[in-house]
């Protein structure tokens, strides 16, 4: 491969990977001059100058072209172990299309920034490389990824990712608004399955669920299977969620990367399970830790984009002015509380994890992400069971006019009766 980064021009070696960081306030067009490469699975068009700001990529490339590489160029990657898995699940994926079965369902695991999301996207592309048709499940409510950050979701892949846009939250607003099928998506709320554990694990199972029909009703989804990305959690409260995540979805392949011990304890608790395979893959050099602020910094852009879309893919939200009396706003349970079963015998709790409690409009709704819900009525098991057709931004409160500016990816008046609020706010930039 050879390609061009700025005013430079590299040359890479088959098996190498050119790693780049951009800064948020930056800009960094690469180009392919020659030869076959690409982003985290996704091929890079010959000619295509693709821009990327703050991002933390690699091109890598397996033919490789001419001469020796230079600095910033890493040798030693992890592609050929996760092209071997690829090839594995292939293989699955072929036998369950041939007999009519359930193609692989993988859940990645591991603490944060070892590269779950990246493999994810290695995994998908490679698949739909050959194409099948996987669903990508993300159960990571710190990344948006198809829609928001503080979702459960799962969509269909039918399609190439976008080298630049990765899975594209703002291509999704549209289709999510239009189709409450595939992409579908949870509002958990919170940033950590252990702010309210019974509700993450309800949505997982209610995500599951979906994802079952999808597949009864869909051979080539079927026998494509699913790419689970995990929480980054590896604590009691993480190996609870795994254990329940595995039932739900029938996980048969786990695999667990940067992480020792997860991947003993997983061994040994599947020891017993010969349809369960657990595999331990090493995490790239390239992966980056991505500190709080750089964490804020892509979190406010995952949902400028659902907004506002890209520069490719410009979307104008409408900003819609609404009576205190006509919006029926609702919390679930509430936020870093104990679960139920650590409260001392005989004492109840007041609210419980999945309590529904209507929020009377005020300002302290100011800057809040809340949910559109598709319930058709506020009982608590519906309102809890149903899947969102997409999400606002409330950007001002009147509390004198009783009145709440609220921005909106649909005209006209909100698409739907019941928003879901969590404790997730944005300051629009
Ligand atoms: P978390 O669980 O916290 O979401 P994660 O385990 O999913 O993290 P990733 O999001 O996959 O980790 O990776 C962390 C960062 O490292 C990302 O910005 C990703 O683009 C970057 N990265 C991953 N692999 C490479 C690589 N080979 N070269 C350069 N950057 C990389």
């Amino acid at each position: 491969m050879k390609g061009a980064v700025g005013a430079k021009t590299w040359r890479l070696e088959p098996e190498t990977e050119f790693r780049l960081e951009v800064d948020f306030d930056q800009k960094v067009t690469v180009t392919l001059l020659e030869g076959l490469a690409e982003i985290f699975g996704t091929e890079l068009a010959l000619g295509v100058p693709y821009v990327f700001s703050g991002r933390k990529i690699a091109v890598f490339t397996w033919q490789g072209y001419g001469t020796p590489s230079v600095d910033y160029v890493a040798e030693e990657t992890p592609m050929t172990s996760y092209l071997n898995t690829h090839v594995a699940l292939d293989q699955m994926r072929q036998a369950a299309a041939m007999q009519g079965g359930n193609g692989p369902r993988v859940l990645l695991l591991g603490p944060p920034d070892v590269g779950k999301t990246t493999l994810a996207k290695i995994l998908l592309s490679y698949a739909i490389r050959q194409q099948h048709q996987p669903l990508y499940v993300n159960l990571d409510p710190t990344e948006g990824s198809i829609t928001m950050p503080r979702s459960l979701s799962a969509t269909s892949l039918t399609h190439m990712l976008d080298v630049e846009e990765e899975f594209g939250s703002s291509a999704t607003t549209a289709a999510s608004l239009g189709s409450s099928i595939i992409p579908i998506s949870y509002f958990y709320g919170h940033a950590s399955p252990a702010d309210n554990t019974k509700l993450y694990k309800i949505l997982t199972s209610n995500l599951a669920s979906a994802v079952r029909g999808k597949m009864a009703q869909d051979a080539d989804a079927r026998s494509s299977g699913i790419v689970i990305d995990g929480p980054g959690l590896v604590d009691s409260v993480g190996y609870e969620i795994i254990a329940h995540t595995m039932k739900e979805f029938e996980v048969n392949v786990v695999i667990v990367l940067g992480h020792e011990r997860l991947f003993s304890d997983m061994v040994k608790n599947h020891s017993q399970q010969s349809d369960i395979s657990v595999i331990k893959l090493s995490k790239s050099g390239g992966v980056v830790e991505r500190d709080s602020e750089y964490r804020e910094k892509l979190e406010s852009r995952e949902i400028h984009d659902y907004f506002y879309g890209t520069s490719r893919f410009e979307l104008s939200p409408y900003s819609l002015l609404v009576n205190f009396d006509d919006l029926a706003i609702y919390q679930i349970g509430q936020s870093n509380m104990a679960p139920s079963s650590a409260l001392p015998i005989g004492m109840d709790r007041h609210i419980t994890e999945t309590q529904i409690t209507k929020i009377e409009p005020s300002y302290s709704l100011s800057h809040s992400i809340l949910g559109l819900s598709n319930a058709e009525r506020d009982e608590e098991a519906h309102l809890v069971s149903s899947n969102l057709a997409g999400f606002v931004y409330v950007s001002a409160v009147d509390e004198i006019k009783r009145k709440v500016t609220i921005l909106s990816p649909a005209p006209g008046r909100l698409p739907k009766k019941y928003l879901i609020m969590g404790s997730f706010k944005w300051l629009e930039p």
